[in-house]
């Protein structure tokens, strides 16, 4: 599958380094406003494939993306000193339309997968500036949020995270929400499995994972500046989903008809993914806090959504 990638800074560079190592593309192109940088990514990435899988690197302008099959869009602008969000949402939704128009003149009918933050927000921004059906227009949403979640209940519990179904929904952000009342252990809810294994999920370990999974990003931008590795693992593993139509459950962003009574937002959920994009949504059993607690991450959302008009 070929995958292009706008936006060759620290995100769509670590996608495209994520996607050489895991094998998730035959091809993959980075396209940036700095050629010079997407030039030198490529090369850097394309000396890391002697040791990975086989696939070719490549850097060039939007005429390069044709014959994409997925393109990830990691591009975006940093907030001036004293800028507000929404004024920095609103050049990030500039940015967007101008990349979306060059990439649809190139790959019309290519599948988009959106990184840029705030990501449920610039998901929207891309399915109105594309036309494209809300099935092909994929935010990687709390995926990564999920990914810990699962990470850390599973650390408590001592099972691999794998054995470990739980959900992080709603906005990638502040808002998000951990369905723990959905939350099962090799089948049996995390409460009962806890029990088993001697394990009590007790308030303060609930407020504990909470916390790590909320804040994680707060963490590594006080370190770091910025978070990429982590993202671009998860956007490599969607590009997988897509390309060998797995049919996995992934929580990934999307617009949605109805969430817990706001309309039309885009958000995360479980959802199906595999060659077609989104092929089902799944609501959670949610516990009357949660249900809440979504309601409101929708509500936020919707409403940054209606101000950028
Ligand atoms: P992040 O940490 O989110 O990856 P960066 O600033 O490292 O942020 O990367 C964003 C990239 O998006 C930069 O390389 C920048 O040149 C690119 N970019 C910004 N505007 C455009 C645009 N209109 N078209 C293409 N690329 C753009």
């Amino acid at each position: 599958m070929k995958v292009g990638i706008v936006g060759a800074g620290m995100v769509g560079s670590a996608a495209g380094y994520a996607l050489a190592l895991r094998g998730g593309a035959s091809e993959v192109v980075l396209v940036d406003r700095n050629l010079a940088l997407a030039t030198a990514q490529a090369e850097d990435i394309a000396h890391a494939v002697p040791f990975a899988h086989p696939c070719r690197i490549s850097a060039g302008d939007y005429d390069a993306l044709e014959g994409t099959d997925l393109v990830i869009l990691a591009a975006g602008v940093a907030q001036k000193p004293g800028e507000d969000r929404l004024s920095l949402l609103s050049r990030n939704a500039d940015v967007f339309a101008q990349v979306i128009d060059g990439v649809q003149r190139a790959a019309p009918e290519a599948m988009l997968l959106v990184a840029s933050n705030p990501v449920d927000v610039m998901t929207d921004v891309a399915l109105h500036a594309s036309g494209l059906p809300p099935e092909r227009v994929i935010g990687s949403g709390t995926i990564l949020d999920t990914a810990r979640f699962r990470s850390l209940l599973g650390g408590h519990l001592g099972v691999a995270p794998q054995s470990v179904h739980a959900y992080v929904l709603g906005e990638h952000g502040d808002s998000e929400v951990l369905a723990w009342a959905a939350a099962r252990a090799g089948s049996e809810p995390v409460e009962h499995f806890a029990v088993q294994v001697g394990a009590a999920i007790t308030g303060e370990v609930r407020a504990r994972i909470d916390e790590g999974v909320r804040r994680a990003a707060y963490r590594i931008i006080e370190g770091k500046g910025a978070t990429w590795y982590g993202i671009g693992a998860g956007l490599a593993r969607i590009v997988q989903a897509v390309r060998d139509d797995q049919r996995a459950v992934l929580s990934v962003s999307m617009a949605t008809p109805e969430v817990e009574g706001v309309r039309d937002v885009a958000l995360s959920l479980p959802r199906v993914v595999g060659r077609a994009g989104v092929l089902a949504t799944l609501m959670p059993e949610l516990a009357s806090d949660e249900a809440t607690a979504l309601r409101r991450s929708a509500e936020m959302l919707k409403e940054t959504a209606e101000a950028l008009g």
